[in-house]
């Protein structure tokens, strides 16, 4: 096991070597691939705004933690719970993590997400880099971990596309196929896996494209309900259901 994790430290090393010989510039970040995933402009918005600060809010990185403490969540007592950076009411989720926990030890997946051999890791592929929350072994795997909420079922298409290059840049630097990623919802207790099917690899194709040609504002995308959510709205000239409410048309 020791000199697994030499070879791993001098093969990492290797890597940076590599990626630092190669200009940055021609990679394309995960977080970038995941806003044109969500809406192209909003990502051309980003990139031409004075302010641009790519560091995530504190709350992001304490709702992110909580995916390094499952089974110690699962034993705090639920009054206390209700301190932590949770989504849901603290009895209702420690029923659905018990339910998490339940299905992927089914699977023997539990212990391998609780214990990755590998946390918060720049990894650098052919096309993308970006940070890979989780690194899981035999087989080597990534996990995401997304501070928000899970969709009703699978994940969310940009983090479908993050995921797929998570999967990718990992394989490009182990030299061996990765064939399934995950994403955690931690605030929400629930964690999913997604298959590398040929959809989600042609749907992070299409993204890398898009962000590669992005040169001017791309169009409006006809999804209004991700217009809601989008900091870009007013500047985008999109009105949401805030804005007509606050000119009076609510
Ligand atoms: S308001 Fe809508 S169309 Fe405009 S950048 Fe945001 S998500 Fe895209």
């Amino acid at each position: 096991m020791a000199n697994g994790f030499v070879a791993t430290a001098r093969r990492r090393l290797f890597l940076s070597d590599r990626a630092a010989s190669h200009p940055v510039t021609t990679h394309i970040a995960f977080s970038d691939l995941r806003t044109a995933a969500y809406c192209p402009r909003k990502l051309y918005y980003q990139r031409t705004r004075d302010d641009h600060d790519r560091e995530p809010p504190v709350t992001v990185d304490e709702i992110r933690a909580l995916a390094t403490q499952y089974d110690e969540l699962l034993a705090t007592p639920v009054d206390e719970l209700a301190t932590e950076p949770i989504a849901r009411p603290p009895g209702t989720y420690r029923d659905r993590l018990a339910a998490t926990r339940r299905r992927l030890e089914t699977h023997d997946q539990w212990v391998r997400l609780c214990n990755p051999v590998d946390r918060d890791v720049l990894v650098t592929g052919r096309e993308c880099r970006g940070v890979v929350h989780k690194v899981l072994s035999d087989p080597i795997e990534p996990a995401i971990v997304s501070p928000g909420k899970p969709p009703d079922q699978g994940v969310w298409e940009p983090q479908s596309v993050h995921a797929v290059a998570a999967a990718k840049a990992l394989a490009w630097e182990h030299e061996m196929p990765v064939e399934r990623a995950w994403v955690e919802y931690p605030a929400h207790g629930v964690i999913r896996w997604i298959d590398l099917t040929t959809r989600r690899k042609a749907a992070y194709r299409r993204t890398l494209r898009t962000v590669r040609e992005l040169d001017g504002p791309p169009p409006r995308i006809d999804n209004r309900s991700k217009c809601e959510s989008c900091t870009f709205a007013k500047k985008c000239g999109v009105r949401t259901r805030t804005l007509r409410s606050l000119l009076g048309f609510g």
